[in-house]
């Protein structure tokens, strides 16, 4: 059976993501791996697409690429919302904070005269643009990164000379499928800014954070501005800020870039990161825990195998033995490795296949959402549905319903012609 078969309402597991390339890393990276839960949530009027939910976010996808994922039908446990208190009992790590010791940090600050570059990251609708202008103001400049037709923009951060926020594209992952994705990853890898600014939408955190731990991997200064909290907690959600700083080894700032709520904390810890160069404290997100730590022992494997090339080339450790696993070409060709180490690398992933189960882009992916998940098992309080979301869906019933979406398609056409 296939996610297309499945009826409206009804859920199931995924056994199987088939297809290849670009577009199965892409669903990889949206959550749809083996043993993970989807539920069905409507289909449009003609039938196609179909909308599913999956770890905890909506997504809508074409029954062609549906009819790919193999699932087999279960009892819906997706939590519906429950009500749950996240104490607040961890105390404020301080990470990126004036006067706070920082393991990671370099002790002595860059001078005032140097230009601090900070790249801002984050999904496509995450409020990106909304920050950028927050941010900048009036301050900015417009152009084209060199070689492709993805726009640029750039500009000074609103009262403090001396720096430099690159606006770069909307992007769910840091693979090297879409131009845009590729743009980012090497504005990120070979401009090396001072710091990355992560935005993330806190409504739609699992998808999100997936992007955020690419980045911790990356190994640079990055805060995390966690964007439309006005949202969430007026549904009634909540985020233990404190504890997700902790979990992942970074500065956390609750922001509402509308709202201009947060922006001059985000600033503050944004500047001192990347002027002491406050690299995250986590990128080891794998565990010997989960599902008999195949992944981990292969991760460990491939980052001792290279450790000598990432050096040599300059790329970070922890993200070239991801990359590499995942099958990444690109980071392959760069790292330069010789004809016995591929082998070995090759051997390595194989036999964690076979431990693992899943194959390699998969295993990395699940491996990734399983961190998410504990991240926001321990962290996040989910807001019940909001007041907009509920009208919508009230709306797109009828507007998209079976037997009233094309008398109504017709009549709005009608009115407009007339
Ligand atoms: P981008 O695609 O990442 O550039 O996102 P945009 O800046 O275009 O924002 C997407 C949508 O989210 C817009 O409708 C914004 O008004 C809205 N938005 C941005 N920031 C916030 C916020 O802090 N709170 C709320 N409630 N909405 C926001
Ligand atoms: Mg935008």
């Amino acid at each position: 059976m296939t996610l297309k078969d499945l009826e409206i309402g009804k859920s199931g597991i995924i056994t199987e993501v088939a297809g290849e390339g670009a577009l199965r890393q892409h669903f990889l990276d949206m959550g749809v791996i083996p043993g993970a839960e989807v539920s069905v949530i409507k289909f449009a009027p003609l039938g196609d697409p179909m909308e599913i939910r999956i770890h905890g976010y909506e997504l809508t996808m074409r029954l062609a690429d549906a009819g790919k994922i193999g699932i087999t039908p279960s009892e819906s446990k997706q939590k519906q919302n429950k009500p749950r208190s996240v104490e607040n009992t961890t105390p404020h790590p301080g990470l990126g904070e004036e006067g706070k010791f920082h393991p990671k940090g370099s002790g002595d600050p860059l001078p005032d005269t140097e230009i601090l570059s900070f790249a801002l990251v984050g999904n496509q609708n995450s409020g990106k643009t909304t920050l950028f202008n927050q941010l900048t103001g009036a301050n900015q400049h417009v152009g084209n990164f060199p070689g492709v037709t993805v726009d640029k923009k750039d500009g000074e951060i609103r009262g403090y000379k001396n720096t430099l926020v690159t606006d770069l594209p909307g992007i769910y992952s840091m693979s090297p499928y879409t131009a845009e994705e590729l743009v980012s990853r090497n504005f990120v890898l070979d401009e090396k800014p001072h710091g990355v600014i992560n935005i993330v939408d806190a409504t739609n955190i699992e998808r999100n954070l997936y992007l955020t731990m690419q980045l911790l991997e990356m190994d640079i200064p990055v805060v995390v501005a966690l964007n439309m909290m006005d949202e969430l907690t007026g549904n009634g959600g909540s985020i233990d800020v404190n504890r997700m700083e902790h979990m992942l080894g970074t500065p956390v700032v609750p922001i509402s870039a509308a709202k201009n709520e947060g922006i001059d904390e985000l600033i503050k810890h944004a500047i001192h990161i990347a002027r002491y160069r406050e690299k995250p404290l986590e990128q080891d997100f794998c565990s010997q825990d989960d599902n008999g730590g195949a992944v981990h022992r292969c991760l460990h494997a491939v980052a001792h195998l290279v450790e000598d090339h990432a050096k040599e080339h300059g790329l970070p450790l922890r993200f070239a033995a991801s990359k590499l696993i995942e099958g990444d070409d690109q980071v392959l060709k760069r790292l330069g490795l010789d004809k016995n180490e591929t082998e070995t690398l090759e051997h390595i992933v194989l036999q964690m296949e076979k431990e693992r189960g899943l194959d390699r882009s998969a295993a990395i992916a699940d491996m990734r959402f399983c961190f998410i998940s504990k991240v926001c098992e321990e962290c996040v309080n989910k807001p019940h549905e909001s007041r907009e979301h509920i009208r919508s869906r009230r709306i797109d019933k009828v507007l998209t319903g079976r037997f009233t979406a094309i008398p109504l398609f017709i009549a709005i056409m009608g009115m407009v012609f007339s």
